[in-house]
């Protein structure tokens, strides 16, 4: 192929254990998925933006997939923020693809498990949602997604209860457990897929617990999900 500009390099990631790599399609994430932090959130809010209706469906949003750090790598603290905030999140790693897949189904779809930060621009993300407007800005900016290797569904099994723990310096800042999620992973992957055809390469980001908070450069960020692996990241 003769291509006007030499085109970017795909996205990877390292896959527990072996010496090939897992090229990333897209990257969707899951908002509001565990109630403690939904209740944190409404408290920016406030009023009935803050509140969470018994059958809300998931709600979505995506990063590119040039947005990945890998692990033990730097991430740049981005411009146009007085507020950057860090959201430890389970990922998963779709294998097979398919749409409308049943909630039955969804773990056959699972290639493996990964530790992410689904880092968000909160001053922007909050300016969106009072007008109204997509998270985009708030969200999916250069190195705003920090991504574990994947430890495969053969290695963790299926991921439905263990801790999801953040710190910030040594400092315990985010601590769940992944049974909390209000949507579990195989209702995120079944309504997802109404949406988009799910491919392989593609990664979800579950939703955050609640204790997020401000971060600034020269943090060190370790985190993960016990069962599943460790994320390291230093902000810069
Ligand atoms: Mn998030």
């Amino acid at each position: 192929m003769d291509f006007v500009f030499e085109p970017e390099a795909i996205t990877t990631l390292a896959v527990h254990d072996s010496l090939k790599r897992f090229p990333v399609r897209r990257i969707y994430c899951v908002g509001r998925n565990y109630s403690e932090h939904v209740k944190e959130m409404a408290a920016t809010l406030g009023g009935e933006a803050g509140k969470q209706r018994a059958d809300e469906p998931p709600c979505f949003f995506t990063k590119p997939a040039d947005a990945i750090v890998t692990d033990g790598k730097a991430a740049r603290y981005p411009s146009r923020t007085q507020d950057l905030h860090h959201e430890i999140e389970l990922v998963v790693a779709i294998g097979k693809s398919g749409a409308n897949i049943a909630v039955p189904d969804a773990w056959d779809h699972i290639y493996g498990f990964a530790t992410g930060l689904d880092l968000t621009r909160r001053d922007l993300q909050t300016a969106s949602k009072k007008a109204g407007q997509p998270w985009d800005t708030g969200k999916a900016f250069d190195d705003s997604a920090p991504v574990s290797e994947i430890h495969t569904i053969d290695q963790t099994g299926r991921v439905e209860s263990g801790r999801i723990w953040l710190q910030v310096n040594g400092e315990m800042r985010q601590q769940a457990d992944i049974s909390d999620m209000t949507w579990g992973i195989p209702e995120v992957i079944a309504e997802l897929s109404t949406l988009f055809t799910l491919a392989p390469g593609d990664l979800v980001f579950t939703g955050t617990p609640a204790g997020v908070a401000a971060i600034q450069r020269g943090d060190v960020l370790e985190g993960g999900v016990d069962g599943v692996s460790r994320l390291r990241v230093e902000i810069v």
